[in-house]
């Protein structure tokens, strides 16, 4: 009997605890990752000094490195500042922005890269892909996966409630993304992968119907691994496809057309989520992920981050310029601009009542 079965990327290991930060040196050479502990250490220019000072004693053969922020330029520049220190691996310490200049430097010079996340803002904790700020905005570039992804518990639940929320409205958007897989399945025939959708939209699902807040450990827990199940199923499906739709469409396209101006990626995506489950028809969906979202503070109007009804239209209506190729419910209503100013409204009438 053939045994047929498909190898899934996904890290060597994800330590989700309270105190996993202080036993990084030990997980690491556990690990195999580096028995010689010669490892570069990227974190951020501000909070990253007191991280450090907590763990240079305990990592005496790494090398630190300051981030300046999230641009490309700061990943090209860290990668070109740690090359030639025979390093056995590279970690990313810190928040979103962090990870990702770290995950693009580390892609850079062929090492593995561990994720230490200090927030959990975003799924890209574990994706294949870094986001980061370039002089078009900002650009999603393919990376290698971290190979290993360590939240301390402790350190999150001191990060601004801000950025823990923001990670929960970036999954529950899965649930959006994976409609919008589904729909280009039946409309254009599109293949859909059942393992990376079954992950993702058990991660938002999950977050979905949370009733904890962010500083609860079983909330905390339960995101961290949404964060973790989210970024497998953009390695297994090879795209960013069960996590990304229409909803990151209309913040990819309000951090271009207003770049100095967007707010936090978590906080757009579930305002696109919640507005792309609308014109799906959706109306229960959109009503449950609203109250989710609301639940956490996160914005569930275009108002409530700044943008005017008109600003939010012309973002949407740009929306499916910012990734060509990729069908979603934006580009199968084909709206114009009237028509969608029209569902907006309506969208935020729903909202209200
Ligand atoms: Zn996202």
């Amino acid at each position: 009997m053939p045994v047929l079965t498909r190898l899934v990327p996904s890290p060597l290991f994800v330590e989700i605890r309270s105190g996993a930060l202080d036993a990084l040196g030990g997980i690491l050479a556990d690990q195999r990752l580096s028995a010689s502990g010669r490892i570069a250490v990227a974190i951020s220019n501000g909070s990253g000094a007191a991280m450090r000072r907590r763990l240079e004693p305990a990592l005496p053969g790494a090398d630190w490195y300051n981030v300046d922020d999230g641009s490309l330029d700061s990943a090209v520049r860290l990668a070109e500042s740690m090359r030639g220190g025979h390093y056995d691996a590279i970690v990313g310490l810190g928040g979103g922005k962090i990870i990702d200049a770290a995950k693009y430097a580390a892609a850079r010079v062929g090492l593995p890269l561990v994720a230490v996340a200090t927030n959990l803002a975003h799924d890209g904790i574990c994706s294949p892909v870094s986001t980061l700020d370039n002089d078009a905005g900002r650009g999603s570039y393919g990376v290698p996966s971290p190979i290993g992804i360590i939240v301390d518990l402790d350190v999150i639940r001191q990060a601004p409630a801000r950025f823990v929320a923001a990670g929960i409205g970036d999954v529950v958007s899965n649930i959006s993304a994976c409609a919008d897989w589904e729909l280009s399945h039946a409309v254009t025939g599109e293949p859909v992968d059942g393992l990376a959708i079954a992950m993702a939209r058990s991660a938002g699902e999950n977050l979905l119907r949370h009733p904890g807040n962010t500083q609860d450990q079983d909330l905390l827990t339960a995101l961290a691994e949404a964060l973790v199940l989210s970024g497998i199923a953009m390695n297994i499906a090879g795209s960013s496809r069960p996590s990304s739709g229409a909803c990151h469409e209309i913040c990819h396209a309000l951090d271009v057309l207003y770049p100095k101006r967007s707010a936090q990626h978590g906080e757009q995506v579930g305002l696109g989520a919640a507005f792309a489950s609308f014109l799906r028809g959706e109306r229960e969906l959109t009503g449950l992920i609203v109250e989710r979202l609301a639940s956490h503070g996160l914005p569930v109007t275009a108002a409530q981050i700044g943008f005017t009804e008109a600003e939010f239209t012309e973002a949407v209506h740009y929306a499916p310029n910012t990734r060509p190729g990729r069908f979603t419910i934006l580009e199968h209503l084909d709206l114009s601009p009237s028509a969608i100013r029209d569902a907006y409204a309506d969208y935020v009438q729903a909202v209200n009542s």
